[in-house]
């Protein structure tokens, strides 16, 4: 008798019934929780953390439990208060990056809080927003911590990509119009020179692109001379997750003067493909997507 038979007799076997009713009393499986670690965040060490796209709850528990027992925490400006907020209240918290006035922190001074910090033998969390290792130079911080001997872990985040996409109901694949995603960045000409415009210009794919805001001409124009139907939909995401999110959605064909109208601004995801379209019927979060310029800005507005 196999064991799946011999599970199902015993169900309705009297004789059996009180071995059963031991299972029955076995405790409940426990989920890990943030009060449980799976690792210990030793001192003089570093964890790089994915804080996400926003929204607190889209952290991990592990991000939570580094969060509570930093002692530092270098955030990047992108990062939430939302999130800084789950910090242990008496960590040092130290901003990098783009300020305000567009000035960045050079990667180099970043790495040498790091290091001044974790040699001076507390907990560091390195917090990025998204994920640490989507557009986020993790690689680099992790390359510098390794060749000064310093311990470090990764604990990844919900990138924009996949934050924008289900906050703006957009599925990235979907079996009827796109078997595959590319994460792309486009923020400066050369950026723009070493794409593959042929493979991006592809149909039944969705590209995310990344820091593109100020470059949606070119983009639009490469695209188009790499042979991509001007009607294929886009969704540009602004604050995907947050509670001032926006949705514009249009065709390539009208990007630049759509994402205009609406005055768009950093930081936003662009959504290339057929499935953006689909945000037009399954946007849960905010309002409904805004429209191109003419008579759907007017019903937009
Ligand atoms: N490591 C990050 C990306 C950093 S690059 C990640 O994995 O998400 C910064 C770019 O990410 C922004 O210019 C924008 O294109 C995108 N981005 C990050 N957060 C976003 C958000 N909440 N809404 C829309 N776009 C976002």
């Amino acid at each position: 008798m196999s064991i799946v038979r011999q599970v199902i007799s015993a169900r309705y076997d009297p004789a059996l019934g009180s071995a059963l009713s031991v299972f029955q009393r076995a405790p409940p499986v426990r989920l890990p929780s943030p009060a449980t670690p799976p690792a210990d965040f030793a001192p003089g060490s570093v964890t790089l953390v994915g804080a996400g796209p926003g929204d607190p709850g889209l952290l991990t528990l592990h991000a939570l439990r580094a969060l509570e027992a930093a002692e530092v925490v270098l955030h990047d400006r992108l990062v939430g208060e939302g999130v800084l907020a789950l910090a242990n209240p008496a960590a040092l918290r130290i901003e990098v990056g783009k300020s305000a006035s567009g000035r960045s922190t050079r990667q180099e001074d970043i790495h040498a809080l790091m290091l001044r910090h974790a040699r001076g033998g507390l907990r560091v969390v390195r917090l990025k927003g998204g994920d640490p290792f989507v557009f986020g130079r993790g690689g680099e911080e992790l390359e510098f911590l390794r060749a000064h001997g310093i311990a470090y872990r990764v604990v990844p985040g919900v990138t924009a990509a996949l934050a924008c996409a289900a906050y703006a109901g957009i599925p990235l694949t979907h079996r009827d119009h796109a078997q595959s995603l590319r994460l792309v960045t486009a923020h400066c000409r050369d950026s723009l020179d070493t794409l593959d415009w042929a493979a991006l210009a592809q149909e039944r794919q969705t590209l995310a692109v990344y820091m593109g805001v100020a470059g949606l001409e070119q983009l639009r124009e490469r695209l188009l001379a790499a042979g991509r139907d001007p009607a294929t939909p886009f969704a540009l995401v602004e604050n995907g997750s947050r509670p001032e999110q926006r949705v514009v959605a249009g065709t390539l064909a009208d990007l630049p003067e759509t994402a205009r109208a609406h005055a768009v601004a950093s930081p936003a995801l662009l959504i290339l493909g057929e499935v953006a379209a689909l945000a037009g019927q399954l946007h849960w979060f905010g309002a409904a997507p805004l429209g191109p310029p003419g008579p759907g800005l007017a019903r937009a507005a």
